[in-house]
């Protein structure tokens, strides 16, 4: 969903816009300049077609240093919207402060509306004129207030919305590609066997498909995946002569070919170094992840308790992948592995427009703020998701956040929205 910013000083009628934008009574305006309303991003839509509305007003600053904190305002609006509405008070006309953002929305590459606000009667219409000299355009005369010239404002506006489809980033056609990864002898062969065991498993094309001679399609629980890289699993001898480093770099080839990366544990032996590096190798390259316990047949109650322990100790900082206990000897489970890359895929996919996201931290401040730090503690601004496979966000905040606060977060976005199987990403971006 694109996104329109409104910037402007305190006072102009930011938050009177918005709500006018909103098409709703003024529900949410604040007399005091400076107060921080709780929400700053809001669904809007017009003329049938929505986009996320965002109120800069809730993270203004106080009084002093206005003109440098105006200026990172129209520069985090520069950054995560499409439009940028710059609201100024025509009657007062163009301030230090306005020509502050103005000066920063000069140099960016984004469509920009010069609001010429408090135009309440015609009468008023030549005020409008003198903000000509912010160098941004025609100003656009409106009354917030009264809803003059809203409805053309607008229509303006979504002229200049980019055309996003439905979903901007399609899927690439075609079987969802998965890398089996592990180290040696945890059983990938075995399970690649497993998997194009019966004729009915192997799938030698699918109509627009390229699979490469090193790859294989199979049918897991109904629906084809496209297995990368399988060569060396079906010729052993290759895989036997190579070093671990040549390993390593064949595992992390298949990895970065594919969507989801299925890394097999040996249920029956510890969880080793070697593990965890591909567990690694799969995080740092920001696929989508499901882990494999294999050879469960092996596994007896006193291997279960220790198992357990293992994996309390040894995948925490990866409790969000799903986990799946198979045999690929005997095919126990093996079926349900669809399920798993779907659930991993979902997550690694999923997007949480900009209203939801900010509704949702304002919440989460509300009922657990960051510590206090020196005497006081920095404010979250702004969130925004700005991308998917793997999702990505952007914190905007007044100053550096502890990275435990980060991690709390990331774990209640998790919990909250189900970023199952992904790894997910958090940037803060601190107003120095
Ligand atoms: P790769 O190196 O990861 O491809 O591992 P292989 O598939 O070659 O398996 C290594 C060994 O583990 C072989 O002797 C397999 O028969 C055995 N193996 C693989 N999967 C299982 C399993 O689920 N249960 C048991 N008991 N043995 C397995």
């Amino acid at each position: 969903v694109p996104v329109v910013a409104v910037v402007g000083r305190p006072n102009v009628g930011k938050s009177t816009l918005v709500n006018r934008i909103l098409g709703r009574r003024q529900a949410v305006v604040e007399d005091v300049p400076g107060v921080t309303r709780d929400r700053v991003a809001y669904d809007a839509q017009w003329a049938g077609r929505r986009f996320t509305l965002v109120d800069t007003g809730g993270w203004e600053p106080d009084a002093k240093g206005r003109a440098a904190a105006i200026a990172t305002q129209a520069e985090i609006a520069m950054r995560t919207a499409d439009v940028i509405l710059l609201v100024v008070d025509a009657i007062v006309g163009a301030t230090d402060t306005d020509e502050a953002a103005a000066r920063v929305l000069q140099r960016g590459g984004k469509p920009v509306l010069l609001i010429a606000n408090k135009i309440d009667d015609q009468r008023l219409e030549p005020e409008a004129a003198g903000l000509w000299s912010l160098g941004l355009g025609e100003p656009f005369p409106i009354s917030a207030l009264h809803g003059r010239g809203s409805g053309d404002l607008l229509d303006e506006i979504l002229k200049l919305l980019p055309e996003m489809p439905e979903d901007r980033e399609p899927k690439a056609g075609g079987p969802r590609r998965v890398a089996l990864v592990g180290r040696p002898n945890v059983g990938k062969s075995s399970l690649l066997n497993q998997l194009s065991k019966d004729d009915r498993a192997v799938v030698d094309s699918v109509a627009g498909t390229t699979v490469d001679p090193v790859d294989t399609l199979v049918d897991i629980d109904g629906e084809t995946f496209h297995l990368v890289d399988t060569a060396g699993l079906r010729r052993r001898v290759a895989q036997a002569s190579g070093t671990e480093y040549y390993a390593s770099l064949r595992t992390q080839s298949a990895i970065e070919a594919a969507e989801v990366a299925v890394v097999l544990l040996d249920s029956s032996e510890p969880i080793s170094e070697q593990d965890q590096r591909v567990l690694t190798q799969v995080v740092e390259a920001g696929r989508a992840l499901v882990i494999v316990f294999n050879k469960w047949d092996l596994v007896d109650e006193d291997r279960r308790y220790y198992l357990d322990r293992e994996i309390d100790r040894e995948l925490k900082r990866i409790t969000w992948a799903p986990r799946i206990n198979i045999s690929a000897l005997t095919g126990r489970a093996v079926q349900k592995l669809a399920r798993e890359i779907r659930t991993a895929l979902d997550g690694w996919e999923q997007r949480v427009s900009t209203g939801e996201l900010n509704q949702w931290l304002a919440a989460l401040i509300a009922a657990h703020p960051h510590p206090i730090r020196g005497g006081k503690a920095p404010r979250i601004l702004f969130a925004t998701q700005v991308d998917i496979r793997p999702p990505r966000f952007i914190l905007f905040t007044s100053g550096r956040l502890d990275p435990q606060y980060v991690r709390y977060v990331e774990r209640r976005l998790r919990e909250d929205f189900g970023f199952i199987g992904s790894p997910i990403s958090i940037t803060v971006k601190a107003r120095e």
